[in-house]
C-alpha cells in the first residue's frame, strides 16, 4: 500500500469504531453514575479566553507555560495582535467561568456539573500522553463540606468499578492547605533550598523559582533526597485543614473507599486548595494517573465572582480505554448486522428500501439495496459483514410476493411470505435484542457524543 498523503498531526489519534465500543461503555458508566449522583451535564466551548487558563491554572505551571495551544486568526495575524483564546487544557476553569457568567449562584447549591470531551496540550507525545485527548470531569460548586469530596470520590469510584479497572488503581490523597498556608509553606520551601540551588538538577532550579511546591512531586532523585530534610507541607498545615482532612478520610472509611495518604502529592495546578487527590495505576505510580482532583476553594472569587468553594475530578478517557484492554474487558457492543438485504432487478431494489426501512423501523440492524452486484457477490457481501441472517429478493419472489430467508452460520434457507418478512426476523432474533428507544430513553438517556 502506498504512503497516504495526510495523517494525523503528531499527538493526535483517530477514534476508530472499534475503539468507540470502549469510549462509549466509559461514557454511560459516567453518565450513569453522575445522574445518580444529581449532576448535570455542560459543555463549554473548546477555546475560551486564554487568560481563564493562565490566571486560573497558573502562568507558571507546565500546562500554560508550555503546554498550551493558542488559537489565533487571519485577522487578528494581520492586526499583529498576540492570540486571544486558548484550546481548553482541562475543564474546572471553563465551566467556573460559566457558573459566574450564567448566574449559576443563585441556583439551589451546591451545582452539580459534568462534560465529557476533548482537551489539548502541547506536550512531547509518548504513551498515554497525546495532544488532543478526552475527560471526563465533573464538579461540585457552591458548598463546602468534607462530605462533598468524599461522595464525589465515592462516584468516580463507582466508574472505575464499572468499567472494571478498579482493582488496577490506587487512591492517593493529600491536604495543601488554604492559599495562605500555600504562600508560607512556599516561602519555607524557597529559605530551605537557599545555598543548596546548585545540588537540585536544571529543570527543578527553574520550578523553585517559578512553582516552588512542584519539588515535592519531582520525579529527580537528587531533588527527592534534598527534600527528606526539607520541611513539610503538614508543619503548615492550618488547623481547620488539619481537622477538614482528617474528617474526609473518616467518611471514606465509612464508605469502605481504600486510600493512601500520600504528603507528596500536590498536582500541578495553581487552584488547588486543600483536598488534592489522584488515582494511579498501581504498577507505575503518579507517571501514569488515570485521573486527579481536588478542591478549588478560591478560583471563583479569582474569575471576580462571589467568593464560592468547589471540588472536582477529571479522569482520562485513553487511559481507561487502555486499561481496560490490559484488563482483558471486552466493552459490549451492539454494531453487529443482523439483516442484510439482497436483491435482484429494479422492482426488487424499491422492494427492499422500504423493507430496510421497516426492519431499521423495528429496531433491526440492516444493510443491504448496496448496489447492482450479482446475487452472490451480494451474499459474499453479507458474509464479510457477518450478517446473522440474509433476506433476499429477486424477479421470481416479487411476482409471487415471497421472500427468501436464510440463516448465515447454519447455511439453511427457506421461502416465506414477503408480508411476515419483518415479523419474522423479529421472532428469530428475540424481541429484547431489537435496538429501539422510547420517546423516554429519546430525551433522558439520548447517546451524547
Ligand atoms: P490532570 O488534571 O493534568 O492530572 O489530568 C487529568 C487526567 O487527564 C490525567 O490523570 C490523565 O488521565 C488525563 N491526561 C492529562 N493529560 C493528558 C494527555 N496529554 N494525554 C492523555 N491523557 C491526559
Amino acid at each position: 500500500m502506498s504512503q497516504p498523503q495526510f495523517r494525523t498531526p503528531k499527538g493526535t489519534h483517530d477514534v476508530l469504531p472499534e475503539d468507540h465500543q470502549y469510549m462509549t461503555y466509559i461514557k454511560k458508566a459516567v453518565r450513569h453514575r453522575a445522574r445518580q449522583a444529581g449532576f448535570r451535564r455542560i459543555d463549554t466551548p473548546m477555546y475560551e479566553n486564554k487568560a481563564i487558563f493562565e490566571r486560573g491554572i497558573g502562568e507558571h505551571t507546565d500546562i500554560v507555560e508550555k503546554e498550551l495551544f493558542l488559537v489565533t486568526s487571519k485577522q487578528r495575524e494581520a492586526e499583529e495582535k498576540e492570540a486571544e483564546f486558548a484550546l481548553r487544557p482541562e475543564f474546572t476553569a471553563g465551566i467556573c467561568r460559566s457558573y459566574i457568567e450564567h448566574g449559576m449562584q443563585q441556583l439551589p447549591q451546591p451545582v452539580e456539573l459534568y462534560a465529557i470531551g476533548q482537551c489539548f496540550r502541547h506536550d512531547r507525545p509518548q504513551k498515554g500522553r497525546y495532544r488532543q485527548f478526552h475527560q471526563f470531569d465533573m464538579e461540585v460548586i457552591g458548598l463546602k463540606d468534607p462530605s462533598i469530596d468524599a461522595q464525589l470520590i465515592q462516584v468516580i469510584m463507582n466508574i472505575f468499578k464499572d468499567i472494571r479497572i478498579a482493582d488496577r488503581l490506587q487512591l492517593h490523597i493529600n491536604n495543601i492547605g488554604t492559599a495562605e498556608n500555600r504562600v508560607a509553606y512556599t516561602e519555607a520551601l524557597k529559605d530551605f533550598f537557599i545555598g543548596k540551588e546548585r545540588n537540585l538538577p536544571e529543570i527543578d532550579r527553574d520550578r523553585l523559582t517559578t512553582n516552588p511546591l512542584r519539588l515535592l512531586d519531582s520525579k529527580e532523585e537528587d531533588t527527592q533526597i534534598l527534600l527528606k530534610s526539607a520541611p513539610t507541607f503538614e508543619q503548615f498545615l492550618d488547623e481547620e485543614s488539619k481537622a477538614y482532612h482528617k474528617t474526609l478520610l473518616e467518611y471514606l472509611d465509612t464508605l469502605d473507599i481504600e486510600y493512601i495518604e500520600n504528603p507528596k502529592l500536590v498536582r500541578g495546578l495553581d487552584y488547588y486548595t486543600q483536598t488534592v487527590f489522584e488515582f494511579q495505576d498501581k504498577e507505575t505510580g503518579a507517571q501514569n494517573a488515570v485521573g486527579g482532583g481536588g478542591r478549588y476553594d478560591g478560583l471563583i472569587e479569582l474569575f471576580g465572582g462571589q467568593p464560592t468553594p468547589g471540588v472536582g475530578f477529571a479522569g482520562g478517557i485513553e487511559r481507561m480505554v487502555w486499561h481496560m484492554k490490559q484488563a482483558g474487558v471486552k466493552a459490549p457492543h451492539k454494531d453487529q448486522v443482523d439483516v442484510f438485504v439482497a436483491q435482484l432487478g429494479p422492482e426488487a431494489k424499491k422492494e427492499c428500501l422500504k423493507l430496510i426501512t421497516g426492519l431499521r423501523d423495528k429496531g433491526v440492524h440492516t444493510l443491504g439495496a448496496l448496489g447492482e452486484a450479482s446475487l452472490k457477490s451480494q451474499m459474499r457481501l453479507a458474509d464479510k459483514f457477518e450478517a446473522r441472517y440474509t433476506l433476499l429478493l429477486g424477479k421470481m419472489e416479487v411476482k409471487t410476493g415471497t421472500i427468501i430467508l436464510r440463516d448465515m452460520a447454519a447455511g439453511k434457507q427457506q421461502e416465506i411470505k414477503y408480508k411476515d418478512a419483518i415479523s419474522k426476523v423479529i421472532e428469530l432474533l428475540g424481541k429484547d435484542n431489537l435496538d429501539t428507544y422510547t420517546i423516554r430513553d429519546r430525551f433522558v438517556e439520548v447517546d451524547e457524543d
